[in-house]
């Protein structure tokens, strides 16, 4: 008799172990590691979802009080059992539950009915297959006989071959003979039945580039090093424009050629259609790409294609990590600096660390990428981890941009109150003349950063939320005010609700703003705008920046969005309108966020023919990350940041653990953080800060506690989480109140 350990699906800590089930005989087949599967749960015996993650043939209580699997579910998608080790590891190196960290590396799995025909074709001529049929008759081979009786019969009738199911139900052939046929060469099993592949109607266009001897030498020694069977990280430090995307693609193609498979991350934020046609066109249907903006089933798709290997390369964000490819060979991550590899729910891992992971248990390399690598990476190469690769010189002949900083306390002295700066507003100017096209950025979204009342100084807040509720363009008008974070909205007072009086306004800068005051100042000019607002819906993001590139537009206006991989080849100005306004923030990574968001912006300049320039506006022209970004020294700015994080034990010399507690109820929070400050009192190679109350203390209606613990030794880290973990689960008392865990390294 066989027996599984299922992980119940659902978020009850208690819950968080495996519960072995009898597997019925019937089901020994389909029972696989991996698979989804309904059990009956509890003394209700309530039906539930599972997953199975072992099996065995030692049952560990008494077998006629353990229960059977009602059903193995056909629809959801087998995890690896790599990928369920992977959850596992994610488990234990971020604290999650197994089920959160199982969810996580399968994020398609619904119950979706499969949009799919599979039909029968032989790949042997008919005579062939007929004088099979005889050899199978002989050997008394009854299933492989009624399988190729119905090919012969049905496959000529139609030029579809034979429908899949027809063989599975009307010949009653099992999955097994048609995969034994298949291995033996003569047959094949696809899908007549178009999937919905996202990239259909994309034009196809290779026009492919004879690689600089920068580029060459990287992918000679990838492949050099991927020939020997040396598997390891590397990191691509390439200034924009310097051809990264050309090495990535041959090195998909090296790896491709092996017979593998290549996983493509990009953050969202620049999957636009200009990277993804790049793709295409190169390797055509053997690409599949994934982003938040599919439908459900169109994901689902696409990781079934991987699975059944009819694509080999996936592109998408960090969820694309998961793709389940049997054979993975590379894995690429464009941008790695960016911040939405790291995920925000549990597991709050790193898609940099779990890719890395992933590379070591399936034998892949992976290949990072930056015109601005994170400090994490670019320590890395220098204790050894990863290998550095330089890409010093724009591909194309491109000339870098030319950067001026433009210092706005003497703009207040010369009694410019406009929020451009006299050196812009002349270089907007010219490009108008010139039919060039400008891009203004400015790291705020919406209107005003808040409203409040002159009077009594009350600022409007989100009811669930601590934070000030912004203002929004409504209907031509400034009307409506949205929380951020939640996404609550409410119509703009008339009057205080304080005190009632009806001086109440908006303070601050946003973009729309900015877009008015552009329209007014360049009234010949047309605007666009592209933030988070005006990019919603399947093809936001797209149809502006297409509008853009097809110069339907003479100035773009736009949050740090814009600033994302994207060619706009007549483009030769940028102008950042506060620089430092990103410097501002209490986050250790102001500076590093600073520096990656002027030096990207700056890169947008100039990519064509003709020579960009870029302004940055700021009220701090001396600070380091801003004067290297003006002159594109990362290793400057790198040395200057590190020297700060090791003085204050920062990742990357030291490790962050942040500890959130939430409950409900204010005070409750307050007593569960100090609770865990107790528990882990006293602890070895660790320093505790805080707790205190979460920069936001109120989210969605719960209150939020935070402490950070910094170590030199992860482990530690990982110890501390533990014990954490212990605590929540045998505290009674806080069962309605939660914690959650984030890892810095
Ligand atoms: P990155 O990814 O580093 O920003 P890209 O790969 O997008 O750089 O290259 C920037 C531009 O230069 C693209 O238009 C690309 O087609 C072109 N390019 C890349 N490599 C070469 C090359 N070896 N010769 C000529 N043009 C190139
Ligand atoms: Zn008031
Ligand atoms: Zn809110």
């Amino acid at each position: 008799m066989l027996f599984a350990e299922v992980i119940v699906d659902i978020s009850v800590k208690s819950l968080d172990r495996p519960f072995q089930y009898k597997i019925p005989e019937e089901m020994e087949q389909e029972a696989v590691v991996g698979a989804p599967v309904v059990i009956p749960f509890g003394k209700g015996n309530r039906q539930m979802k599972g997953f199975i993650i072992g099996l065995s043939e030692t049952p560990l209580y008494d077998i006629n009080r353990t229960k059977s699997i009602l059903k193995v579910e056909k629809q959801g998608v087998v995890a690896e059992s790599h990928l369920l080790s992977l959850a596992y590891w994610m488990k234990e190196n971020y604290g999650a539950s197994m089920n959160d960290a199982i969810k996580a590396v399968m994020p398609v799995r619904r119950e979706i009915k499969e949009k799919v025909e599979r039909f029968i074709f032989p790949v042997v001529s008919w005579e062939a297959l007929a004088e099979q049929r005889k050899t199978f008759e002989r050997k008394h081979n009854a299933a492989r006989v009624r399988l190729l009786d119905g090919l012969l019969q049905k496959g000529s009738e139609s030029e579809n071959g034979m429908d899949y199911d027809y063989a599975v139900k009307a010949l009653k052939v099992s999955a097994s003979v048609v995969q034994g046929l298949v291995e033996k060469g003569l047959i094949q099993v696809s899908t007549k039945q178009l999937y919905r592949n996202p990239l259909t109607g994309q034009e196809a266009d290779d026009s492919r580039a004879v690689l600089n001897a920068e580029q060459q030498e990287i992918v000679n020694q990838f492949c050099e090093e991927y020939d020997r069977r040396i598997r390891k990280g590397y990191l691509i430090h390439g200034v924009t424009g310097s051809g990264k995307t050309e090495v990535y693609m041959h090195l998909i193609e090296h790896v491709l050629r092996e017979g593998k498979q290549a996983i493509m991350l990009i953050p969202e934020i620049a999957l636009t259609f200009q990277t993804v046609k790049r793709f295409y066109a190169r390797f055509g249907e053997k690409v599949s790409i994934m982003h938040s903006k599919l439908s459900a089933g169109e994901r689902y798709d696409q990781f079934l294609r991987a699975k059944r290997g009819e694509i080999q390369i996936m592109i998408g964000p960090r969820s694309a990590l998961f793709t389940p490819f049997a054979n993975l060979g590379l894995i690429v991550m464009d941008e790695e600096h960016e911040s939405s590899y790291q995920s925000d729910t549990m597991p709050k891992y790193h898609a940099r660390e779990v890719a890395m992971q992933r590379g070591r248990m399936l034998g892949a390399s992976v290949v990072l990428g930056s015109a601005t690598p994170s400090m994490e990476a670019y320590y890395r190469c220098g204790t050894g981890e990863y290998h550095l690769f330089t890409l010093k010189h724009r591909a194309g002949g491109a000339v870098p941009p030319k950067v001026e900083i433009v210092d706005l306390r003497e703009e207040l002295k010369a009694k410019n109150y406009s929020i451009f700066s006299r050196t812009l507003q002349g270089k907007i100017e010219e490009r108008l003349e010139k039919g060039e096209q400008t891009i203004l950025f400015l790291n705020r979204r919406g209107y005003a950063g808040f409203v409040s009342c002159r009077l009594c100084g009350e600022v409007i807040r989100c009811e669930s939320c601590s934070v000030s509720m912004k203002p929004h363009e409504y209907r031509g008008r400034v009307s409506l005010l949205k929380c951020h974070y939640c996404g609550a909205e409410r119509k703009m007072p008339e009057a205080c609700p304080t005190c009632g009086s009806k001086y109440i306004g908006t303070f601050g800068l946003g973009t729309q703003q900015v877009e008015e005051l552009v329209k007014k100042r360049f009234q010949t000019a047309r605007v666009l705008r592209m933030d988070a607002d005006t990019t919603t819906g399947k093809e936001g993001h797209d149809q502006i920046l297409r509008a853009f590139s097809e110069h339907r537009a003479d100035i773009l206006v736009g949050t740090q969005m814009i600033v994302k991989g994207h060619d706009f080849p007549n483009v030769t100005l940028v102008g950042i309108l506060a620089a430092d306004l990103s410097l501002n923030t209490n986050d250790y990574r102001a500076a590093e966020r600073t520096f990656q968001l002027l030096a990207q912006a700056a890169g947008r300049a100039g990519r064509g023919k003709i020579p960009g320039e870029v302004i940055f506006q700021t009220y701090q022209p001396k600070h380091y990350s801003i004067t290297s970004a003006a002159t594109a020294d990362y290793p400057l700015f790198y040395r200057q940041e590190l020297a700060i994080r090791q003085m204050l034990h920062y990742p990357p010399i030291s490790n962050i653990l942040e500890v959130l507690a939430f409950s409900k109820e204010q005070e409750k929070a307050v007593e569960l953080s100090l609770q865990l400050r107790e528990e882990i009192d006293g602890w070895e190679k660790a320093v505790v800060l805080g707790p205190n109350d979460a920069p936001v203390v109120k989210l969605r209606d719960w209150y939020r506690r935070v402490m950070y613990i910094k170590s030199p030794d992860y482990a530690v880290l990982c110890d501390i989480k533990n014990r954490l973990e212990l605590f929540m689960k045998k505290e009674e008392i806080y069962k309605d109140c939660m914690v959650s865990f984030s890892f810095n390294r």
